[in-house]
């Protein structure tokens, strides 16, 4: 019952991504209609369901434009788990302030980056001219594609794909 479902808005936009058990009180309310049912049935002691993948909601859901929310976990996501000074794939990576905060750095996509412990040691709360430190990157906000926002789903090279794709 844990499976995670894909959420399509009435136009067919990807929006978000819920739990079997939720996907299917929303069948059940007539709220959202089962899209694909790749996965079988659910057997209760009177009913059977099917299990659906994807389920499309009946009503148009009106919503901002989507944006990555910014956590560690993001940040390390966006950067491809590299510290982004050295190159190197680390699991003990940091989140950098390139602007430290107390030199008026903010927390924000463009201020932000992974670095490992080593280069985060170096660099040591400096400003990145003083430590005569470059990023790989420039930091930016991710956009927030479809494929951005749930592509680390394994579903998105199966079933999921179709519905993800130009979103
Ligand atoms: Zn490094």
């Amino acid at each position: 019952m844990h499976e995670p479902v894909l959420v399509l808005n009435a136009n067919f936009e990807p929006i978000n991504v819920c739990a079997m058990r939720r996907a299917i009180g929303l069948i059940l309310t007539g709220k959202a209609d089962m899209v694909v049912n790749g996965r079988g049935v659910i057997h209760t002691v009177s009913q059977s369901f099917p299990r659906p993948s994807v389920i499309r909601l009946e009503n148009m859901i009106h919503r901002p434009r989507p944006r990555v929310k910014l956590t560690r976990r993001e940040v390390f996501r966006r950067d491809h788990y590299t510290c982004q000074y050295c190159g190197r794939r680390d699991t003990g990576l940091t989140v950098d302030h390139v602007l430290p905060k107390h030199l008026g750095g903010e927390h924000c996509w463009d201020n932000v980056a992974a670095a490992c412990p080593s280069c985060n040691h170096r660099k040591g709360g400096r400003r990145l001219d003083e430590v005569h430190m470059t990023l790989m990157h420039k930091p930016v906000e991710p956009p927030a594609n479809a494929m951005y926002l749930f592509g680390h789903h394994e579903e998105v090279d199966g079933e999921w794909q179709p519905f993800i794709q130009g979103w």
